[in-house]
């Protein structure tokens, strides 16, 4: 075994141990904060005794990045070591208290390209509680897209807004990924969360993908649910789901929940793959009030470090490793967390947790179902179709303006303002339709959405009847707050009809 050792302050360190059979893999390593130097030791020291061969560098991340007033958490030398090795094991980190600092793993991912979350959480009843003992769910959720990417704006004295978006490439590849992740490891069934009924063009578009790819896996089942009462349906009863693909914000929400009633968020491992570079950690957090106690579980980043070699190609270790853990816990040999006197036979600590796994390398459970891998597999890949582009024309335009009077004076003096090429369509208040024809009743906010089309419905305007139009209503003191283009593609309006039409 090689010695396990934490590396001092921003320093790289290389480790390597070659196991017969395999080249030593290079993989980079942070240590973390809080419980993440106890558990990546015991991590590394688990899959180090099963076989794996790794060349490990170590780079600093976390706490003592973000008080060296770096505000991502991580320096500019470790994202050498991550392109080089292209192989993240990674172990929880504290963000500091209070506003200035950015999400380490957000920036990651987006930075490296990680599109997509990898979440299984199985039940590991009677060794685990859990209401739901049959549940083996994966959750694979989409990690870049969505409302993620932080695009907000305050536009009026009442109104913020929040983009969601959701891309078509985006779409086709997360769910490409479900789909292969699926077939790969034998499973039967892909099912898919939007809230399409209401978002039709984001989510809709995330379903319409879905369908599509789908009908190219005729092997494997598909089924698509609103996600509200999917997500009921999921809590319920997760024994009827098998793979799970969601847009970004719900498959955060979900795979929390979805670990949670397997038994415990403690237990659970992500990888975040990416078409060049893959990372893999624990879902729980740095659990400071337990660092340096020795009573730390590191079974949620030990099975992340499963799926990173099988990732790498190192899919017998994985196995063996894997396997050891299942027979851990099913022997009754658990940590504070999930010690349960009515199952569990010994309460240990972190170090003696991971020498009773490494005691059962080579054994496999009896009551928990052994895993197996492919032992030399690849990485999946993900190749995109392509698709001719769409004639995309402008047919109209949306515009916001900020307005604190009666709608029906906001109407008349836009109609005014129109001028030789638009009709004004619609105005409508937080997505509802105010004019021509509102209601009393409608609560309104200082923000209204006034859509112009061309006088004849449908057909093409020029930007610069656009920009005339945008003059005169900024003349007339009715200035834009912002635009949107109303474009169709090949035909298809490219916007929402607007609630009320
Ligand atoms: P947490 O997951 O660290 O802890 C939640 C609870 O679970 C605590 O009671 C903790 O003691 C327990 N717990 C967590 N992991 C455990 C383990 N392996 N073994 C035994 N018990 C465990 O969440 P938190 O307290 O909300 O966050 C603490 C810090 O972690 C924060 O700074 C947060 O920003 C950070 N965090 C980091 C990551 C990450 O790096 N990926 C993820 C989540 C939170």
């Amino acid at each position: 075994m090689f010695p396990l050792r934490i590396s001092t302050r921003g320093k790289m360190m290389a480790n390597m141990n070659e196991a017969p059979g395999y080249h030593a893999i290079p993989i980079t390593v942070a240590y973390g904060d809080g419980i993440g130097p106890e558990i990546m030791e015991a991590t590394l020291g688990i899959i180090n005794a099963g076989g794996a061969s790794l060349a490990i560098e170590t780079i600093q991340i976390g706490e003592s990045v973000y008080h060296k007033g770096i505000t991502a958490g991580i320096e500019s030398s470790a994202w050498d070591s991550l392109r080089r090795t292209k192989v993240f094991l990674k172990a929880p980190i504290t963000t500091p208290e209070g506003g200035g600092f950015k999400s380490l793993n957000v920036t990651v991912r987006k930075t490296l390209g990680l599109f997509a979350n990898v979440r299984p959480c199985p039940a590991y009843a009677p060794f685990v509680a859990t209401r739901h003992p049959d549940m083996d769910v994966v959750i694979i959720r989409e990690n870049e897209e969505d409302v993620y990417g932080g695009i907000e704006h305050r536009q009026t004295d009442e109104v913020v807004q929040c983009l969601k978006l959701i891309t078509r490439p985006g779409s086709e590849r997360i769910i490409r990924y479900a789909f292969e992740y699926a077939r790969r490891y034998g499973r039967h069934k892909v099912t898919c969360f939007t809230k399409d009924n209401i978002m039709k063009l984001t989510d809709g578009t995330f379903h319409k993908v879905f369908d599509e790819v789908a009908s190219e896996y005729q092997d494997i089942t598909s089924e698509h649910w609103i996600v509200d009462i999917g997500a009921a349906k999921l809590a319920d009863s997760p024994e009827q789901f098998d793979v799970i693909v969601m847009p970004n914000l719900y498959g955060d929400i979900l795979s929390d929940v979805a670990a949670q009633i397997a038994g415990s968020v403690g237990l659970a491992g992500s990888a975040n793959i990416g078409s060049e570079v893959a990372m893999f950690e624990a879902v729980h957090g740095s659990a400071p009030r337990r660092a340096g106690q020795n009573v730390a579980n590191p079974s949620g980043l030990l099975l992340a470090a499963v799926q990173m070699l099988v990732h790498i190609g190192q899919g017998d270790v994985a196995a063996r490793v894997h396997n050891a853990w299942l027979k851990t816990i099913e022997d009754g040999i658990h940590t504070y967390d999930i010690y349960d006197p009515a199952v569990s036979k010994e309460k240990v600590g972190t170090r003696e947790f991971a020498a009773a796994v490494i005691a059962r390398l080579g054994k496999k459970p009896q009551a928990l179902k052994a895993v197996e891998y492919p032992v030399h597999g690849s990485p999946i890949t993900i190749k995109l179709k392509e698709r001719p582009l769409p004639v995309k024309e402008l047919v109209g335009i949306d515009i916001f303006v900020e307005w604190r009077e009666a709608v029906e004076l906001l109407g008349k003096r836009l109609e005014e303002h129109a001028g030789p090429d638009f009709q004004l369509v619609m105005i409508t208040n937080r997505g509802t339709k105010v004019y021509p024809g509102g209601v009393a009743e409608t609560f309104c906010v200082d923000h209204w959405r006034c859509r112009f089309q061309a006088l004849h419905n449908g057909e093409p305007v020029a930007h610069e009847q656009v920009i005339a139009l945008l003059s005169r209503l900024i003349a007339a003191g009715l200035p834009p707050i912002k635009t949107e283009g109303l474009f169709t593609f090949d035909g298809l309006p490219g916007f929402s009809l607007g609630q009320g039409q």
